[in-house]
């Protein structure tokens, strides 16, 4: 007999119980928020008799499989005749009248489960069953009570566990593969290259011992075969059953599926998928996922078990494509499928906010699964700033104003509450007309108007009816949605802000340090490995990122010989003021550096504004090479284009103006003679305005240097990933020259990687 398969109940009974269709992706405000208060409230009127919360497990062979089943259930109540009612309680904002008894099977499934298990564990030989609903809003409450014997309760556990056999010997006979491939795999490539050995072996140890890594690695290490691939090595050995590989972009996503696709070649037997987001893998022109508006949500539960048996059975590797294939086949929504795939796979490739972000996280993951997963999180700099967008919320004047008008006679109910809104953002317009208001509580008052807000444009958007005005409703539910969910969050790391521009009042309740929450939602992960070439400085990032003392950090230096780079520090001043005054003597540099050394350039700039103006004065020197300016919103096409430009064989010398933060200054790689210099002007501190002075303020109150935390770590930042362009292999060679005058500044020099210290060279160099 093979491993037993252990499952919980309530998932068991989901998979083989699923049926219907998509919904519009509204989810239910009431239950959201309240269920586990409503749980709460009918388990405090049990008598002293009855149990709340047991914990129930049983095992059920099954052929050559041994199943383990457990759950927890919401109470057993004892009658005084010596019967045993299992109570499962449900909530809802719905209407509890519509609710029959034959409304939700998987509901009496759960039930049923949870009577056969206590029946079986103390010989009981029949059991009733109540559901319990719920009504949020009401306060109302609904039962419902069968009787089984223990004969119809085992034959129906039976049936339910014979229907999940199909599934559970796929992946059982998968996962016996899965293991002996990784325990037979060798490190696809014939050596460690400098530092690889290094980082892989603190990975795995970070594993093994179930804490987290930082892990600053430079380029040119291969940092993902060297994160993934101690990772299965530690599926190989049982530590673990999955592994996230988290990005921030599309581009460092193929960079895994390289790399496992490499690991296969190999050997590995894997299931691997690559979740792509909503809006670009949807086969529809316009995503709506009602099942009246597209076939792919309409009965998607009904074919969904069909459809990912079908692809974990004949597939590993499920790239987009891949999933889009298999997704027309079976006709659901590629999207929903690709996360229904995830929950069955080894390796998953996708953004953060998968796992980070409240709105979008894979909601389905128990506590026992997160403890056997591992979070890679690959270029881990770029967390903090994406934390703070997902965990802050903001909210218009203006769409509350349309829709009051929309529904002035289509809905009393959202007219009234949309007014209220509309008259209390008017009033703080009024107290932040001259400069923005800055709050440190939370504004309760509003938050309330706004929850209400979303009960109302629920109910009018589950009962549809309004078709014209439903994008502009929804448009708004969501975002209000958003803002309530993340006023359950507020705490003293946040504060609200109130801006007016123009007609325009925004309220935003901003999250100024994520370290608590993303330490939140990534909790009960097994490990965190956060890598990148730019974790700089360390103890920053291990700040930010919400590091436990335990936590292991870890500097690899550069595996590249100094000789092949040259650093020319230019000290002119680029701050704001100064740029006019320094303005043709940078020109000139440029020009003088591009002159003299024929090559592929990159010119990096803190702003478009600033690139713009020297782009221009640039041009109107005479010179022979050809110039490409970033623009802003590139497509795909327009990106590969500027790229592919950057060619090892031009004739002539190619400059490539770009700004700092960009596409083009973090995740390129242009190898060898591809990129000869780059030219990184100023030190990349962000604009000065409302949100980092907010942050700066803040943790100067906490105690930590507030300019270095909302200005000067995150400007280096890009400093390094701008410069980081240009040496990516053996072979490379070239020149960063670095313009400003702070970089003289120990404080700053001391953020720059040892390497370009050791090789700077002042104010002399440009001239080749
Ligand atoms: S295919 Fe598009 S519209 Fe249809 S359910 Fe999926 S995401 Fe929604």
């Amino acid at each position: 007999m093979s491993d037993p398969i252990k499952i919980a109940v309530r998932p068991l009974v989901e998979y083989v119980f699923r049926g219907g269709s998509l919904e519009s992706g509204f989810r239910n405000m009431g239950t959201m928020v309240e269920g586990t208060k409503a749980h709460q409230k009918i388990q405090k009127q049990y008598s002293e008799l009855d149990q709340s919360e047991v914990y129930l497990s049983v095992e059920i062979p099954f052929g050559d499989l041994l199943f383990v089943i457990d759950g927890r259930c919401d109470g057993i109540l004892a009658a005084e005749d010596g019967t045993y009612t299992i109570d499962e309680i449900k909530s809802t904002s719905a209407d509890i009248g519509l609710i029959t008894e034959e409304s939700y099977p998987v509901h009496w499934a759960q039930a049923k489960f949870y009577a056969y298990m206590y029946a079986k564990a103390n010989g009981i030989s029949a059991m009733s069953i109540q559901l319990t609903y719920v009504d949020l809003d009401v306060e109302e409450q609904r039962r419902f009570v069968q009787k089984l014997d223990f004969a119809e309760l085992e034959n129906f556990v039976n049936d339910m566990v014979g229907q999940y056999v199909p599934y559970a010997k796929m992946s059982a006979r998968h996962r016996m593969r899965r293991n002996q491939s990784i325990v037979d795999l060798a490190f696809p490539f014939p050596g460690y290259r400098a530092g690889q050995r290094k980082l892989a072996g603190a990975v795995y140890k970070t594993i093994e011992e179930g804490v987290s890594l930082f892990a600053k690695a430079p380029t040119g290490i291969g940092k993902t075969i060297s994160t993934t691939f101690p990772t299965l090595k530690a599926i190989g050995q049982g530590l673990l059953e999955r592994l996230f590989y988290l990005t921030a972009r599309t581009t460092t996503r193929t960079a895994a599926e390289e790399a496992f696709a490499l690991m296969e070649s190999k050997g590995l037997h894997l299931h691997a998928v690559t979740l792509t987001a909503k809006e670009k893998i949807c086969f529809q022109e316009k995503v709506s996922c009602r099942k009246e508006d597209c076939e792919y949500a309409d009965g998607y539960y009904d074919r969904i078990n069909g459809a990912v048996l079908d692809i974990l059975s004949n597939e590993t590797r499920m790239n987009r494509e891949v999933i889009e294939q298999y997704a027309r086949k079976h006709r659901v929504c590629p999207f929903e499928f690709s996360l229904d795939v995830s929950y069955a796979s080894d390796a998953i490739i996708c953004d953060y906010n998968y796992i980070f972000d409240p709105r979008i996280s894979l909601k389905r993951m128990f506590a026992e699964q997160k403890s056997q997963t591992v979070l890679l999180v690959d270029e881990a700099h770029n967390l903090v700033d994406r934390a703070r967008e997902m965990y802050s919320s903001t909210l218009n004047y203006l769409s509350f104003v349309d829709l009051q008008q929309e529904f002035k006679d289509l809905n009393h109910g959202i007219h009234d509450v949309t007014q209220g809104l509309t008259a209390y953002l008017i009033k703080l317009r009024e107290q932040a007309a001259q400069e923005p208001l800055i709050l440190k509580e939370p504004p309760v008052d509003f938050m309330m108007m706004v929850e209400s807000f979303a009960l109302q444009a629920e109910n009018e958007l589950v009962n549809a009816g309004h078709a014209e005005q439903n994008t502009l409703l929804l448009d708004a539910y969501f975002a209000a949605q958003n803002f309530v969910r993340i006023s359950k969050l507020y705490d003293e790391r946040y504060v609200t802000y109130v801006e007016v521009i123009q007609q325009e009042v925004t309220i935003k309740m901003f999250c100024l340090d994520p370290s608590f929450l993303l330490g939140e939602m990534g909790k009960s992960f097994r490990s965190h490995i956060y890598f990148s070439a730019t974790l700089s400085p360390l103890g920053y990032y291990r700040d930010m990122l919400a590091a436990d003392e335990e936590d292991y950090s870890l500097s690899i230096p550069s595996p590249f010989s100094p000789e092949q780079l040259d650093v020319h520090v230019e000290p002119l001043s680029t701050r704001y003021h100064d740029r006019k005054g320094s303005k043709s003597r940078l020109v000139q540099l440029l020009f003088e550096l591009t002159a003299n050394r024929k090559g592929n350039y990159l010119f990096f700039f803190p702003s478009y504004a600033y690139m713009n103006e020297i782009h221009e004065a640039f041009m109107a020197q005479e010179s022979d090479a050809r110039v490409l300016l970033q623009r802003g919103n590139l497509s795909e096409e327009e990106r590969d284009g500027f790229l592919s430009a950057f060619d090892a064989k031009n004739r002539r010398t190619l400059i490539g103006f770009a700004v700092m933060g960009g596409i083009f200054s973090e995740g390129v790689d242009l190898v060898g003679d591809r990129l000869t210099g780059v030219v990184v002007v100023g030190v990349g501190l962000p604009q000065i305005g409302l949100e980092r002075n907010i942050i700066r303020d803040y943790f100067n109150e906490a105690g930590k240097d507030g300019f270095d935390y909302a200005y000067v770590y995150p400007g280096m930042n890009k400093v390094l990933q701008a410069g980081g362009r240009l040496i990516r292999s053996e072979a490379d060679r070239g020149v960063i020259v670095l313009v400003d005058d702070r970089y003289l500044q120990p404080h700053y020099a001391a953020l720059l990687p040892p390497e370009w210290r050791e090789r700077m060279v002042v104010g002399r160099g440009l001239r080749g």
